[in-house]
Formats: structure tokens, C-alpha cells, sequence
């Protein structure tokens, strides 16, 4: 494989410690340049120690006396830190493991920098996709890290794209998957982020047991595969061993499956097109109990209906979709609200921004601003 120089926007969440794991066991072909933080300063240390690399990041601009980097590193300080990192010349692969619209800017300039950028963040795909399909043109690329968009990655090489019927999405059906109404009026953040399969970030994992993970995954999934919701199915499968899955025209289902473990989907977005060996434990099916699937409940997972209306409304309803959930998910981790609030406050959001017919966000000042009536309208409901 040819030797990679890496750069790691979010090195200190989860996603971006999971991407160091598989650098570190492949030094022979990928070398981390870059490394870009939030404000967690002890971890990004301790990541400078072991990586050495040759560029540091750090948004949170208060805490810069405390980042230790030796000579001839440069250190980029404050919100731009990531979009700077985004651009770097040398940088072969930008892994854009940043949470939230904070990773909407280090997307776009890697794009219009010509960059492969390997994507985790999902927010900026749902949020900015005018502005990331103007950057493309630039001659970047985005190979997915998220394991459902890996996945259809992966299964759409299986056949030509104008034979393609539908994508499925599966989804574990997080903590709540068997609970009743009653039972999840009543949960408390600790149950919400308690999430059967995979161990991720906090927001991520809240979105899981609300299931809006899986509603941004089907505008992700609509933008970065350009298909319409209606070609767009979500299946629940609890042992979240398929990862998802493409139909054709002939009726032929081509699935990917794997462990669940992050490091498969984020090792192949560094080696695309080439496959090297992993550290991640090689899946059994003799050993796995048996395979699910399911009919999600619209009923209790509002989440996955509101996220066609918000594909079907125009570019400014998934902005809505996206800040609300962002807003009312804070609420309920603070004990502001309750679990079954968040899409309660979601859909008004979205109700209250089609009655007030809310901006074209085709450039970056209008989707801030969107996004920031969202958030104010979330909180507002009763
Ligand atoms: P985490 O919350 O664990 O990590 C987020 C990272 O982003 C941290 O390193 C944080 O720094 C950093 N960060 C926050 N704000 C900024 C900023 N303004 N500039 C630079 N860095 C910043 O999130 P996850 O790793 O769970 O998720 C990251 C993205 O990947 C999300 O979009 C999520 O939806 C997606 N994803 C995650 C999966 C998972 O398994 N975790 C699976 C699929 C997708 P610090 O902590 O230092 O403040
Ligand atoms: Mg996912």
C-alpha cells in the first residue's frame, strides 16, 4: 500500500482515538502529521508523546499553554484550528472525526483543498450538502467512516449504479428497542446512553436510543449516495452484525457484514481502495446468535419519520432537524427535559420553521443562521 500521511480532526473523541488505534498498528504505510482537539489538552498530550506529529490543533484557545509540542511543530489555536489542519499540503487523508456542525468548515475547505477526506461526521453532510457538492468539484473526495455508509460504500461496487433499487440501513434499535411508551417517558440519561453494541461519544449514543443517529443516517445516506428518501429503508437487526445493505433491480441484496467494532469501517476509508489485515477480531457466524431483523416503530422512534419529512422539505428542514435534536438532546442531559421531549421539540422546530418558511441554505451564513433558530425554537416548546 502506498505510504499514507494522515491528519486527525477530533483525535481525543472516540472516533478519533479508534482512527490512532489502527495507525498505530500499521507504521509500515500510515503516519499521523496532524493531530486537532477540542479542549481535552491531558489526552492530546499524551497523543503528541506517541504520534510526534509535525502539526497540532486545538480549538479551545484557553487552554494553549498547557499543549506541550517541541520545536518546529506548529500549533494552530482557536475555532479554526481544524479547518487550517483541513488544508495541510502534505496531507494525503484527513479523518474528519469531529462532532457535530463544528466539522461542517474542516469538511468543506478539505474539499476545496482537493483532499480524500475519510468522514465520520455526519452532521455536515445533513446540514451543508450544497456547499460540500460545490467543494467536490474541486477534485476531493469523501470516503465514509460511518459503518452504514461504509457499508453501502462497499456494496454499491457490486453492481452498476444505474441497476440500483434501494439502500437498507440497519440500525441496533439502541437501548430502547423492546421498551414501552411508559418506560421511555420516564427514562434518565443514564439508561439513554447506555447502548447494548457499540461504545461511542455521548451525543452519538443519546442519538441511538432516540434513534435521530439513524434519521441523520438516512439524509447522510440520501446526500452522499444521491437517492431519494423513498429508496431509503431502515431495518432493525439488534445485533448489529450487518452493517447494511444495497438492493438491485433484480432483486439481488448485497449486504456487508463485520464485527461491531469501528476500527473495520475506519481502516478501509484509509486504505481504499486496497484492503490490508486488522487488529479487529475477525467475525464467527458459527458463534453468532441468530440474525435478526425488524420493522423499526415509528410510533415510539418518532426520530425516523420526521427525518423524511426534513429530506422531502427543502434544504433548510434537515438544518432544522439537526440543531433542534442537537439543542433538545443537551436539555435532556441536563434534566431539562424528558427522552420522549427531544423529538416532541423536534418536530415543532420543523413544524414552526415550514410556517415561518425559513431561508434557501445554499451558502455557509444562512445555514449558521438556521441552525440557530432551530436551536432557539427546541427550546422554546412547552
Ligand atoms: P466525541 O464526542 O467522542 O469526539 C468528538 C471530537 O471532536 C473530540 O476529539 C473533540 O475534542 C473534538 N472537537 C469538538 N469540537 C471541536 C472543534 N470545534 N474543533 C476541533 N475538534 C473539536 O464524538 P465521536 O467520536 O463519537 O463522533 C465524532 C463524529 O463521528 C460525530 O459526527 C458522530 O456522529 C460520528 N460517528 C461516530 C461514531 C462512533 O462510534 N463514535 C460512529 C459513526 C459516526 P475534545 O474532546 O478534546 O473536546
Ligand atoms: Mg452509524
Amino acid at each position: 500500500m502506498k505510504y499514507k500521511k494522515i491528519v486527525v480532526l477530533g483525535s481525543t473523541g472516540s472516533i478519533g482515538i479508534q482512527t490512532l488505534d489502527v495507525i498505530r498498528s500499521h507504521r509500515d504505510t500510515m503516519q499521523c502529521i496532524g493531530l486537532c482537539a477540542g479542549s481535552n489538552v491531558e489526552l492530546l498530550n499524551r497523543q503528541i508523546m506517541e504520534f510526534c506529529p509535525k502539526h497540532v490543533g486545538l480549538a479551545e484557545a484557553g487552554h494553549a499553554r498547557e499543549v506541550i509540542v517541541g520545536k518546529g511543530v506548529s500549533l494552530i489555536l482557536g475555532q479554526s484550528a481544524a479547518t487550517e489542519l483541513a488544508q495541510l499540503a502534505e496531507a494525503d487523508i484527513i479523518v474528519n472525526a469531529v462532532c457535530g456542525f463544528a466539522g461542517t468548515l474542516p469538511l468543506v475547505a478539505a474539499l476545496h483543498a482537493g483532499k480524500t477526506v475519510a468522514l465520520a461526521n455526519k452532521e455536515s453532510i445533513v446540514c451543508a450538502n450544497p456547499l460540500i457538492q460545490n467543494a467536490l468539484k474541486s477534485g476531493g473526495r469523501i470516503i465514509p467512516v460511518d459503518s452504514e455508509q461504509s457499508a453501502i460504500f462497499q456494496c454499491l461496487m457490486a453492481g452498476r449504479r444505474s441497476d440500483l433499487k434501494k439502500l437498507i440501513l440497519t440500525a441496533s434499535g439502541g437501548p430502547f428497542r423492546t421498551s414501552t411508551l411508559e418506560e421511555m417517558e420516564h427514562a434518565g440519561p443514564e439508561q439513554a446512553l447506555n447502548h447494548p453494541i457499540w461504545n461511542m461519544g455521548k451525543k452519538i449514543s443519546l442519538d441511538s436510543a432516540t434513534m435521530f443517529n439513524k434519521g441523520l443516517e438516512i439524509m447522510e445516506a440520501a446526500f452522499l449516495f444521491d437517492m431519494e428518501g423513498g429508496a431509503i429503508e431502515v431495518l432493525l437487526h439488534p445485533q448489529s452484525i450487518v452493517h447494511s445493505m444495497v438492493e438491485f433491480i433484480d432483486g439481488s441484496i448485497i449486504a456487508q457484514l463485520g464485527t461491531a467494532d469501528m476500527r473495520t469501517a475506519i481502516q478501509y476509508s484509509l486504505t481504499y481502495p486496497e484492503r490490508i489485515k486488522s487488529e479487529v477480531k475477525p467475525l464467527s457466524l458459527f458463534d453468532e446468535r441468530p440474525l435478526t431483523f425488524e420493522r423499526p416503530d415509528v410510533a415510539r422512534f418518532p426520530a425516523i419519520k420526521l427525518a423524511y419529512a426534513a429530506l422531502n422539505g427543502g434544504n433548510a428542514l434537515p438544518i432544522v432537524y439537526n440543531a433542534a435534536n442537537e439543542a433538545a438532546a443537551s436539555m435532556f442531559l441536563a434534566g431539562k427535559t424528558g427522552f420522549l421531549d427531544i423529538a416532541r421539540r423536534v418536530e415543532y422546530a420543523m413544524e414552526r420553521a415550514q410556517a415561518l418558511d425559513f431561508a434557501n441554505a445554499d451558502n455557509y451564513e444562512a445555514i449558521v443562521e438556521i441552525d440557530r433558530q432551530a436551536r432557539r425554537l427546541a427550546q422554546e416548546k412547552v
